[in-house]
């Protein structure tokens, strides 16, 4: 059965070495099928803001077991997306 998993990550902020947490969205079509469709989800800088992708070498990434995550539209990227660019341009009204 189709299952959707959603993988967290941490690792050191690489301008106030704060937490960053990343998730990405992955599909398993089976139990024992390789995960495909890996989407990234977004990333953030818990302590500053900073949207860091990636940890930067020779920090290491932590990762939190995969969780099934029921595929909903809260977590559509292009609603995501939207979500972003709406709150950017409310940011330049300011
Ligand atoms: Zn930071």
């Amino acid at each position: 059965m189709r299952k959707q998993y959603l993988h967290l990550s941490a690792y050191s902020c690489d301008k106030c070495h704060g937490p960053v947490v990343s998730a990405s969205l992955a599909v398993r079509e089976n139990a024992i099928s390789k995960e495909t469709d890996i989407r990234q989800v977004g990333a953030i800088c818990l302590s500053c803001g900073y949207r860091q992708d990636q940890a930067t070498e020779p920090a290491r990434a932590r990762h939190v077991l995969p969780m099934e995550w029921d595929p909903a539209d809260a977590i559509d990227l292009r609603h995501l997306t939207t979500a972003f660019v709406e709150a950017l341009n409310r940011a330049e009204l300011h």
